[in-house]
């Protein structure tokens, strides 16, 4: 009840609606000129059912309201009816509007705006086809059952339906345009105006004259109806039916309509100049319909075009921003388009790679450099015959005659079934790139270098202190040596001495040099068949001090009955003493007592030594093995390098293996002899 209240319409929107109301009835009272017949075109029907489709069901029964009394009104003026058969015939005509707005809406979902050609169909066969069932029905039966004029309902029924339909026909549409477009200006340009005059005049001469009875047929007005509806649609077809429904109420009011004859023809003439004004809004709101889709798909494609375009443009300035060659090929590879970049840096002149005997992949592959041309050529032909993308590198002339380095890629594109429908290739400029790794290759070499020659000083350095001090030694000795032959008597068994001592500094200084040949150079005339428990535990005593002041525990795991290996003892005893001391040191940074294991077993036909340390593990496992890699302030970077090119020359491996949570292992296999000499 509330929202019925606070749905209440506008007085003045009221007021209108009445008096559309009363205006209809007088239009019906004009039309209805079968003798005996109150009933005909019953235009207070469309004015109904166009306002309750347009306003929300709340107001319903203030139009519904309103619309009595303009019923009332109408009856009181024209029809005469008594009040009782005026009243139920109301309520036939508004169960009618009910009825039909319901429908339509229901089925257009929607309040029907006539906007589309389903709108259009579901409004003439539920609004002006179904709806009209119920006021015929209570119409007839009312003005039957009262004996009014002595018509009787199968006879009134007919007549009734299809004058209600006509009505809502003829009516409805342009209320509902009116309605819609009260405030919405119609903006039409002077052509139209122009033709919207000329098709007027047409139209209503061709009414008058075939509604006049001066033409054979009324149906010569179809032409400019139709004309009018597909050029204004809705809105045209709206005023050409109206004026179509005022001039056939002028003529018949004048008595010159065709449509009027001698009283026994009246019926039939009355139901054909209905069927000729249903027929006539029936096909001006189809066309109008189709008229208004074709607009709109225009409309819609024209907006599409539109937007295509728009987006080409945006892609194609995003292409040509890219700051790398884009080019697409057909699939069997001719290019269809380079990109501005592109083109600048070829200097290519796509339109003249298309005169005829020049083709533009040719042209393209022209400016590859020769030793990378074939390489690019055998790619793209692969890629284009097997559907795989592909990336290569290579070098592309730019128009100023430098080649420069490109990293190119190309991907094919599909379409929804999958067949490639063109290639997408794009090159980036990557020589200045190229050139800092080049740089930057070389500067790392020299580096090398460099480092290379500063630790060979330092290791000819040490070398020369210790050769040095034997030889200085020597000096002396034979220095002394010879004052003691020179002298007079000749001392001979001082210079004995000295002689002994001279021999024993030349022994010390070769074994210095032995030392370091047997570093670099691995012997196998020295191997023997040994065992490395006893080479492990000679290399521990030989670190036990070192080992005591880091404060570093041994833990030495040998198995027993191990079989001998056949080996330099020296460079093993090496090896060992490399590996442990490494051990110490990375563990110099742990603090507290830490521990050292050493563990020699037997696995398959290999004797295998493993040295685990608890220190921060290693850092490079790929790189520690390289000749002059350290980690240490004053390492030298040799010791593993040594070890491994030692290891390796006895048949066995060295690798290091980061421990869980910390630590390193470092295994050494060495083959079992097999006929070492004991
Ligand atoms: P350096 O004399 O420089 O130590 P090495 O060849 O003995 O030369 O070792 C090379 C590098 O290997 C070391 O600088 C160190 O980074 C790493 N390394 C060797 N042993 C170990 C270990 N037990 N734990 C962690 N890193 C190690």
């Amino acid at each position: 009840m509330l929202s019925v209240w606070s749905n209440r319409p506008r007085y003045l929107h009221m007021g209108l609606f009445f008096a559309a109301y009363v205006m209809g009835c007088g239009f019906a009272q004009v039309l209805a000129i079968v003798p005996g017949i109150t009933v005909s075109i019953w235009p207070p029907a469309g004015v109904f059912i166009a306002t309750l489709i347009l306003t929300p069901p709340y107001s319903w029964p203030w139009w519904i309201l309103a619309g009595c009394a303009g019923e009332m009104f109408g009856q009181f003026v024209w029809f005469h009816s008594p009040l009782p058969a005026g009243l139920l015939i109301y309520v036939g005509n508004a169960l009618c509007a009910v009825v039909g707005a319901t429908l339509v809406n229901r089925a257009c979902g929607r309040p029907c705006r006539l906007q589309t050609l389903q709108e259009v169909l579901v409004f003439v066969a539920l609004g002006a086809g179904v709806a009209p069932l119920a006021s015929a029905t209570v119409g007839s039966a009312t003005l039957a059952w009262f004996g009014i004029e002595s018509q009787t309902f199968t006879s009134v029924w007919p007549l009734f339906w299809i004058g209600d339909a006509t009505g809502i026909l003829l009516v409805a549409p342009m209320v509902l345009i009116v309605i819609q477009h009260w405030r919405t200006k119609t903006e039409l340009s002077a052509a139209q105006w122009t033709e919207a005059a000329v098709l007027g005049v047409i139209f209503l001469g061709a009414a008058a004259l075939a509604l006049g009875g001066h033409l054979s047929s009324p149906y010569i007005i179809m032409p400019p109806l139709l004309w009018v509806a597909v050029r204004f649609e809705f809105r045209g077809a709206a005023v050409a039916l109206t004026l179509l429904a005022l001039i056939t109420m002028a003529l018949t009011m004048s008595g010159g309509s065709q449509f009027v004859g001698d009283p026994e023809s009246q019926r039939e003439q009355q139901v054909m100049l209905q069927l000729f004004l249903v027929i006539s809004a029936f096909s001006a709101l189809i066309v109008a319909a189709i008229s208004r889709q074709h607009q709109q798909a225009v409309l819609t494609l024209r907006q599409s075009l539109e937007a295509l375009r728009d987006r080409e443009l945006e892609l194609s300035q995003l292409v040509n921003m890219v700051p790398s060659h884009v080019w697409r090929l057909t699939p069997d590879g001719q290019p269809t388009f380079f990109n501005k970049r592109m083109v600048d840096f070829l200097g290519l002149n796509v339109v003249d790679t298309d005169k005829p005997g020049m083709r533009r992949l040719e042209a393209v592959l022209e400016t590859i450099h020769p030793d990378d041309a074939p390489g690019f050529g055998a790619a793209l032909r692969n890629c284009l015959a097997t559907g795989e993308s592909f990336a290569m590198r290579y070098r592309l002339r730019r128009a100023d005659g430098d080649f420069r380095w490109m990293s190119s890629r190309a991907e094919p594109m599909r379409n929804a079934e999958g067949t490639i429908v063109q290639w997408n290739i794009i090159c980036v400029d990557i020589g200045d790139e190229v050139r800092s790794q080049e740089k930057l290759r070389l500067a790392q070499e020299s580096l090398a270098r460099a480092s290379q020659a500063a630790s060979l000083a330092e290791l000819s350095a040490s070398i020369a202190h210790e050769v040095n001090q034997p030889l200085a030694a020597i000096v002396a000795n034979s220095n002394a040596c010879y004052r003691w032959l020179s002298a007079e008597p000749v001392n001979v068994g001082r210079a004995k001495i000295t002689t002994e001592r001279i021999i024993r500094d030349a022994n010390s200084a070769a074994a210095v040099v032995s030392r370091i040949r047997a570093l670099f150079k691995p012997s196998v005339e020295q191997r023997h068949g040994m065992v490395l428990s006893s080479a492990i535990t000679e290399a521990c005593n030989l670190l036990a001090d070192e080992a005591a002041r880091r404060r570093v525990r041994m833990d030495i795991n040998v198995e027993s009955n191990l079989p001998a290996v056949s080996a330099d003892r020296v460079q093993i005893q090496q090896v060992l003493v490399n590996l442990i001391r490494n051990g110490m040191e990375a563990m110099d940074s742990v603090a507290g007592d830490s521990v050292l294991g050493v563990r020699i077993r037997r696995v398959g036909d290999e004797i295998r030594t493993e040295i685990s340390d608890g220190g921060g593990g290693v850092e490079f496992p790929d790189r520690i093995f390289e000749p002059f890699f350290t980690t240490k302030e004053q390492g030298m970077g040799m010791g593993l390098a040594i070890c491994r090119s030692i290891v390796e020359s006895h048949g066995g491996r060295l690798w290091a293996e980061n421990n869980e949570p910390d630590g390193a292992t470092f295994i050494c296999t060495l083959p079992i002899a097999t006929n070492a000499v004991p």
